[in-house]
């Protein structure tokens, strides 16, 4: 028996939690029936052009066929096996792919769930690699304000504290070192003042620290936030003086959603670890994957644990890893860089008269993202209502209204989103 609309829609107000939402909340919600390429079709009719890719996830839109293919292929052989004791082709051919694309040095791969396990397993390995190095009052990590790294324990620990809430969990989340957003922004001039409140805080406390975690370049659900890549240059110098490891979180600029394959590649170095995830399986699956060095694994092989401490039951889900591997082969036959060249262009032209408007601070566009930064917070009890009347799908937190459409977009489907943006905001705030 199929649920109609008001059924579901009743039957999820009362009993299912949604993300940061309030259990019963009033706020709109609406029922999807499927989705196809960039458009959402709702189970009212209705149809949305996407321009959130599912939180940076859908890069090749939705229901594509070769990635149902490859779903497919791979349930007829096995869903998942456990990853103790066995290995297999989905994991192994991944792994070749994603070695290819990344930094050569970033080659020991460890698959793990969600991004949020990703970045804790990537923490756990900067304590035990400063652990098998003698250093076991290493326990902290340093980060910038406006981060987002997901909601596990560790994870949230080095989010924003304001964003994050952490005066709520403050008895019991591990205190972090936080410095100032860097002030640079992206394609501004480099000053050299940015880097000093992490030089001076690493001098003070490389005692305490395992490792600088932060975003690079596009800090992304803390702020939508594009700095300067000469920090992250400065930073990686600074971290390797003290041998405290730096900890690139490309879980959301990961996959060519920049501009560049990772963020990592507008600088002129590499991280220890790299934690991927959300794009990795084109919105499909969840699976997240921590990627370090050979002197990183060597070392924690070295310590008093001889091997590396995590191990989740799903570990390399076979399902997980055979799209993702589609879903990469698919972006590097595309010409990824042209399409998002195209985008960011677009981007630029269409939402440029926000940038005049009175409610706007800023508008900023890098890649395949556009943020209109808006002075308050936004009403989204009445702000995506107007959204879906203009047919498209975009969903603001806090101050910001962005946009990241899935890769596959046309011209004319961006051209429709961008204007939808538009008049939905010049409704909302009267412009
Ligand atoms: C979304 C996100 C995470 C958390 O990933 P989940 O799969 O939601 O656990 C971590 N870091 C960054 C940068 C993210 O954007």
């Amino acid at each position: 028996m199929q649920l109609n609309e008001q059924q579901l829609l009743n039957f999820d107000r009362r009993h299912i939690w949604h993300p940061y939402s309030a259990m019963g909340s009033e706020m709109p919600l609406y029922a999807v029936e499927r989705a196809e390429g960039v458009m959402i079709h709702l189970k009212d009719g209705r149809k949305l052009i996407d321009g959130m890719s599912s939180w940076w996830a859908a890069l090749h839109g939705y229901n594509h066929p070769r990635l149902n293919a490859a779903a497919r292929r791979q349930l007829e052989q096995m869903s998942h096996i456990m990853f103790g004791g066995f290995t297999h082709e989905p994991a192994v051919k991944l792994a070749q792919k994603l070695t290819a694309l990344l930094p050569p040095e970033l080659d020991k791969i460890f698959y793990a769930d969600s991004g949020s396990v990703a970045v804790e397993v990537a923490m756990k390995m900067a304590v035990q690699y400063q652990h098998a190095k003698g250093r076991r009052e290493r326990g902290k990590f340093a980060t910038i304000r406006s981060g987002y790294h997901g909601d596990t324990w560790h994870a949230m620990s080095v989010c924003d504290p304001l964003t994050g809430m952490h005066n709520l969990f403050s008895h019991s989340l591990p205190l972090q070192y936080f410095l100032p957003q860097p002030p640079v922004k992206f394609g501004q001039a480099w000053e050299e003042a940015a880097i000093l409140p992490l030089a001076d805080l690493l001098e003070q406390k490389q005692n305490e620290i395992a490792a600088l975690i932060l975003e690079p370049v596009v800090q992304g659900a803390g702020g939508m936030y594009f700095y300067s890549p000469e920090y992250l240059n400065r930073a990686k110098a600074l971290c390797e003086q003290y041998d405290i490891l730096l900890i690139f979180d490309e879980i959301a600029t990961g996959f060519g959603r920049t501009g560049k394959m990772f963020a990592t590649e507008y600088c002129k170095i590499t991280p220890d670890i790299i934690c991927l995830g959300k794009a990795l399986t084109g919105g499909y699956l969840t699976l997240s994957a921590a990627v370090t060095q050979n002197r990183i694994a060597e070392a924690i092989n070295s310590g008093e644990a001889k091997c590396f401490m995590h191990g989740p039951t799903f570990m390399a889900n076979p399902l997980a890893c055979a799209i993702a591997y589609e879903s990469l082969s698919l972006l590097t036959e595309m010409p990824w860089q042209k399409t998002i060249r195209a985008i960011e262009a677009q981007l630029k032209a269409e939402l440029a008269p926000v940038a005049d408007w009175d409610c706007v601070r800023e508008l900023r566009v890098l890649g395949a993202i556009g943020v209109i930064e808006m002075k308050q917070a936004v009403n989204l009890a009445s702000l995506q209502p107007r959204l879906v009347r203009q047919g498209i799908w975009l969903r603001p937190f806090n101050h910001l209204v962005y946009l990241m459409p899935p890769f596959i977009i046309q011209a004319e489907q961006l051209s429709r989103l961008t204007a939808g943006t538009l008049t939905a905001l010049r409704e909302e705030y009267h412009v």
